[in-house]
């Protein structure tokens, strides 16, 4: 049966959401090699065997939100506040430009005040300059009003990513305050279509209570709004949580399943989305060393190395054990790039790397 949707899948076929549960459901080894080669093989066809790079910049810590989940909720007061200053994200996008990664992420907590606003606007403004709108500028900040996405998108970013976390309305209620809504998020990522961004968004896996259906819902969820970009990564407990005070830490099995899981629904997204970025999140790595590399393999295209200041980084604790938090910037670009290449992919060094997606929807 798996071999019947796969090969169906990889003819073009559109999966009804029995079989992508199904696919996500396999166990077996033999039918996972399968199922990863198969998702590589659509890789390569829509996307090319290359990673592109992505230099995530974290330039704050401060958020409005508290969601149960996050390690740099507003309510975790064992979290040292910062904000980097507009020198000091140019100074990193511009690393990232120079060692020729192509885009780059601006990331942090949620905040839709005028100054931090302004801040970002000036500063995308000064990176676009410099780079003569080489530099791909990504932004990662949040819910905001349509005019606050106008505003920074007319200052030089051009993607976005809010994960929508997860479309199971009982399980976004169980993870979030009653004033996060599912529905801000939607709405959000209507917006940030209007406004002409390639749009990104993804869910976290392994959550308590989660089901296959849940995910596979999730996937057709992503395809249902024709989503340019995808990312999503493992759900990994943070001590000082709710949700994370409320389990032990994942031990080596459940560290393996999460990967296992993470892995499925990269492979099982690029099967059914096929031209879109996926990018293997670095959570893959805090369950083991090559995860993002692994990520690779199953299907994603893209990953974000942290170029932030190392003395910033583990004050952006978002879960346990994050990685590369005491590697420098130049120490994560070497390590990575060995690693892809060890994999036979190369980097697409000065490639912005825009989502396939993307280009077709805009040329029609
Ligand atoms: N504040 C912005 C937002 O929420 O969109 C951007 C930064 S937020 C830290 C980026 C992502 O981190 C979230 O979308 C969430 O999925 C992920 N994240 C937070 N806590 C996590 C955890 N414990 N495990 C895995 N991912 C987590
Ligand atoms: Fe804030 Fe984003 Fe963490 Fe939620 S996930 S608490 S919005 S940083």
């Amino acid at each position: 049966m798996v071999d019947d949707i796969l090969k169906r899948a990889e003819q073009g076929c559109v999966l009804h959401r029995e079989e992508v549960v199904e696919l996500l459901s396999i166990a077996d080894a033999d039918l996972l090699k399968k199922l990863y080669d198969t998702a590589y093989r659509i890789k390569e066809k829509q996307v090319g065997r290359v990673a592109y790079f992505r230099g995530l910049i974290e330039c704050s810590n401060i958020c409005i939100k508290d969601c149960y989940y996050c390690g740099i909720r507003r309510s975790n007061e064992n979290v040292e506040r910062f904000l980097m200053d507009e020198d000091e994200i140019y100074r990193e996008a511009i690393w990232a430009y120079e060692a020729e990664y192509g885009s780059c992420v601006i990331q942090a907590g949620e905040r839709q005040d005028e100054p931090f606003i302004a801040m970002i606007e000036r500063t995308v403004k000064r990176i676009s300059a410099t780079t003569g709108g080489q530099l791909g500028i990504t932004l990662s900040l949040g819910e905001q009003t349509e005019k606050t996405y106008q505003r920074w998108k007319d200052a030089g970013a051009h993607r976005y990513l809010l994960r929508i976390e997860t479309t199971n309305p009982q399980l976004y209620a169980q993870i979030h305050p009653e004033d996060h809504k599912l529905e801000t998020r939607k709405e959000c990522l209507a917006a940030l279509r209007r406004t002409g961004y390639q749009v990104g968004t993804g869910v976290m896996m392994g959550l308590p209570g989660q089901s296959m259906g849940d995910l596979a819902d999730d996937i057709l969820f992503l395809k249902s709004i024709d989503i340019d970009m995808v990312g999503m990564g493992p759900y990994i407990p943070h001590t000082d949580t709710p949700m994370g005070k409320a389990v032990p830490p994942y031990t080596e099995l459940e560290n393996k399943q999460a990967l296992t899981l993470g892995l499925k629904m990269i492979a099982v997204t690029r099967i059914v989305l096929k031209d879109v970025n996926i990018a293997a999140a670095t959570a893959l790595q805090a369950l083991e060393y090559t995860g993002r590399e692994q990520g690779l393999r199953c299907g994603a295209n893209v990953i974000m190395p942290n170029v932030t200041e190392t003395d910033y980084r583990p004050k952006y604790q978002l879960y346990d054990n994050k990685p590369c938090t005491d590697e420098n910037s130049t120490m994560c670009r070497g390590c990575l790039s060995g690693r892809i290449k060890g994999i036979g992919e190369k980097v697409g060094f000065n490639e912005r790397g825009d989502s396939p997606h993307f280009q077709a929807r805009t040329a029609e």
